[in-house]
């Protein structure tokens, strides 16, 4: 696996000269496009990792699978759903525009910011401080390392500067869909996008999901079956955002990308992936990362179709 592992980092390396790096925020313009790392667990004996898997990155939208399953575990699945739902376009078949609709649940879905702000309110804590300690203790849980942190600059840069997405808090509360302060609430958001991983950090989350819900690493319970499987199934189909299609026939696994360069990737009851490369497409997804799980996929039959 691990020489496989270093073809694939030596055959994709070109990619990294493609597209951007995110420039949303003043913070994570600084990221070298060339690092480049892949972290793949097969089993507790089983961590195979390459190039710069070491390397920390923000977690960015890699954290809203988090954030969903702990809106799971406090709430149930259809307090959930009445907030947030799971589709992917939220657009009926014969929708031409639907500009003019009230925004409601069936038009978000968890994977996008607005949807995982939203869910940022169901977390339970008694203040905004330790309902975002919880979800960081969660994270930390799941990718079995009580290390994770935030990025304090990214945090104080996404605060400063993320106006689109304090836009879509205030959308959220104009609707009736927010009843917390919008501060808070975004803050809480804000941090949960700054939670600092590496490649193997991805990889143990994604093995934890693929193995639905416990860590054979540690043999713990985190969550329960079905939880694992409705986030790996709203991985499926809205994971890479407006790339979600084009993943699912590519390589076709469920998946989750975030604008600091992360994917982790989820092949349920085979392994756990988690990749890095900071260089992204115009839909906000890692290229080098995208071309490396293409690969892994053709050369291992990953995909679930
Ligand atoms: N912090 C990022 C944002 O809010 C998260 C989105 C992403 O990773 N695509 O824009």
């Amino acid at each position: 696996m691990k020489e496989l592992l270093k073809e694939i980092l030596d055959k994709c390396y070109k990619y990294t000269d493609e597209g951007a790096v995110a420039n949303y925020i003043p913070e994570l313009a600084k990221a070298n496009r060339k690092e480049f790392g892949i972290c793949v667990i097969t089993d507790a004996n089983s961590v195979f990792a390459v190039g710069d898997h070491d390397k920390c990155f923000t977690m960015q939208s890699a954290i809203k699978p988090i954030i969903l399953l702990l809106a799971l575990m406090d709430n149930g699945e259809e307090k959930v759903r009445s907030l947030v739902g799971t589709e992917s376009t939220g657009k009926p078949f014969d929708a031409f525009n639907y500009s003019d609709q009230a925004l409601k649940n069936e038009h978000i879905n968890p994977m996008i910011n607005t949807g995982a702000i939203a869910l940022c309110s169901l977390i339970k804590g008694k203040d905004y401080e330790e309902k975002f300690r919880r979800l960081l203790n969660l994270a930390r849980k799941m990718a079995d390392n009580p290390n994770l942190e935030v990025d304090e600059n990214v945090y104080l840069s996404e605060k400063l500067t993320g106006n689109k997405n304090r836009a879509l808090a205030y959308m959220l509360k104009a609707y009736g869909m927010l009843e917390d302060n919008v501060e808070d609430v975004i803050d809480c958001y804000f941090k949960a996008c700054s939670i600092k991983a590496r490649s193997t950090d991805l990889a143990k989350i994604a093995f934890v999901l693929a193995n639905h819900g416990t860590n054979p690493l540690t043999g713990e319970e985190i969550c329960s079956r079905d939880y694992a499987k409705y986030i790996n199934a709203v991985l499926m189909t809205c994971g890479m955002y407006d790339g979600s299609g084009e993943f699912a026939v590519n390589v076709g696994i469920p998946a989750k990308s975030g604008v600091g360069g992360g994917i982790m990737g989820v092949v349920p009851n085979r392994m756990g992936i988690g990749i890095y490369s900071p260089a992204l497409d115009r839909k906000g997804n890692s290229i080098a990362g995208i071309k490396a799980l293409e690969m892994l996929s053709k050369k291992l039959d990953l995909s679930i179709f």
